[in-house]
């Protein structure tokens, strides 16, 4: 399900699937395909030329996904982040800093693609940065999780009257109306 968030879409890898917690991210492989499939560079996660520098990045993403998870739900709550969250989300903004430089090549100034270390955080800083944003830009009452308690999906809600209730109308939103006519009719019977 695509949040138009990249942060809310890297939590809702931790899903439900057939009434089971899932989580899409339990390989250093499964997260190079995430990466890829929602537009970012898997720069870092060459998982078979260094397995262990893959495995050293799919370490970080994780904790960062905990900590996007940790301020999220403190924010929705109107509590303080906890300072070692903030200091995790700002040590994965900080790796873009380096990615690209400008270069005097002599003749002209152009732009440089610096190689990232194997194990660079630079591949994850677009995440940070989108958790960074809903942070500080989104209404924390509209960041959401799935009223369905079969799933725990988040999502932010654009609604005109701010009352959306469910990750999709199509997956959770219809099993909850198909359930509320079930019981109506078992009520008129
Ligand atoms: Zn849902």
């Amino acid at each position: 399900m695509d949040t138009d968030n990249v942060a809310l879409d890297f939590l809702n890898t931790r899903t439900y699937v057939n009434g089971r917690a899932t989580d899409l991210l339990s390989t250093p492989e499964e997260l190079r395909e995430w990466l890829v499939s929602v537009g970012l560079h898997a720069h870092g996660i060459d998982v078979e030329a260094s397995p262990p520098a893959a495995r050293l990045l799919f370490d970080e993403a994780r904790r960062l996904r905990d900590g996007i998870l940790t301020a999220v739900e403190a924010h929705g709550r109107c509590e303080t982040v906890p300072p070692r969250v903030l200091y995790a989300l700002n040590r994965v903004l900080e790796a873009s800093r380096s990615t690209v430089q400008l270069v005097h090549d002599g003749e002209r100034l152009t732009l440089v693609k610096l190689g990232t270390a194997p194990d660079s955080l630079a591949a994850l800083s677009p995440i940070a940065l989108a958790a960074a944003t809903l942070l500080t830009e989104a209404d924390r009452r509209r960041i959401r999780q799935c009223g369905s308690q079969r799933c725990v999906l988040w999502f932010l809600d654009t609604s005109k009257n701010g009352r959306r209730r469910w990750c999709s109308m199509a997956t959770c939103g219809n099993r909850a109306k198909a359930a509320r006519h079930y019981q109506k009719q078992k009520a008129a019977n």
